[in-house]
């Protein structure tokens, strides 16, 4: 896990959500970190997207980044892997190329050993179904990653089992001083509404603490310089408010 001094020296880990064109890793992304959906997405580039979340009474800064360009042409986006502490990948059960896509992808991302969850969505679209549940599983299984069929459009409770899946994988290999980390220490410092909103959930696993979020424009190259992708962030700061 890669630690960052942003948030009180909340941790910080760090997700990429990969998938062909169309499958719905907007809507997941957005889904995940405000529980809303947003039915049609326009962005030629990836988004950066930070969250702070609660995983059993351990405040995160969670980064998400949001791929969208590499996509097309097929190739595995290295930086963003490289960048990141897990993958999410994403398939629709209503398109075969994008299924067979991942298969391609879940190879890479094994080889490269980075901790994964395959998610198959639209699975409110039985249908359109082209592929099939066991496929999806039987590919996860080889691959020795998780597998959940969802639906973001529905509201599926599996994609934040994934998703907490993915954190609660990473957060025990993290290192001992982060594990020690007090959120009740950190919410004694922030405002009163936003820490009653955080405590209300504790006891829930993994929830986002309060509504604030943040979401910057970011390709590959700027998440690889990490310099740069910080000064980016900065100036960006104010984009949008999840
Ligand atoms: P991306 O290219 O992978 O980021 O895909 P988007 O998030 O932009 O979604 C592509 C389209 O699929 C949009 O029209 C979404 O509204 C739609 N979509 C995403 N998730 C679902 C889902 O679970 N069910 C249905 N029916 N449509 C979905
Ligand atoms: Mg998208």
């Amino acid at each position: 896990m890669k630690t960052e001094d942003r948030n009180n020296n909340a941790p910080c880990i760090r997700i990429a959500v990969l998938g062909d064109v169309g499958v719905g890793k907007s809507a997941l992304t957005v889904r995940f970190l405000t529980r809303r959906f947003i039915g049609e997405y326009r962005s030629d580039t990836d988004l950066l997207y930070r969250q702070s979340i609660v995983i059993n009474n351990i405040l995160f800064d969670v980064e998400v980044v949001d791929i969208t360009g590499e996509t097309r042409d097929r190739r595995l986006p290295v930086e963003q892997v490289e960048w990141s502490d897990a993958c999410v990948l994403v398939y629709s059960i209503t398109d075969r190329r994008s299924f067979n896509y991942s298969l391609q992808v879940l190879q890479q991302l094994t080889q490269a050993a980075r901790p994964t969850a395959l998610l198959a969505n639209k699975a409110d679209l039985e249908h359109l179904r082209q592929v099939q549940q066991e496929e999806g599983r039987r590919a996860a299984a080889r691959a020795g990653c998780a597998f959940y069929e969802v639906s973001v459009a529905e509201d599926s409770g599996d994609l934040y089992a994934a998703f907490e899946s993915l954190l609660r994988e990473i957060r025990l290999a993290q290192p001992k001083a982060a594990r020690k980390f007090s959120v009740s220490k950190m919410l004694g410092t922030l405002k009163a509404g936003r820490a009653a909103s955080a405590a209300n959930v504790n006891s829930v696993r993994c929830v986002p603490a309060g509504a604030g979020g943040s979401v910057v424009v970011c390709r590959g190259a700027d998440l690889h310089h990490r310099r740069r992708a910080l000064r980016r962030r900065q100036t960006f700061s104010a984009t949008a408010s999840l």
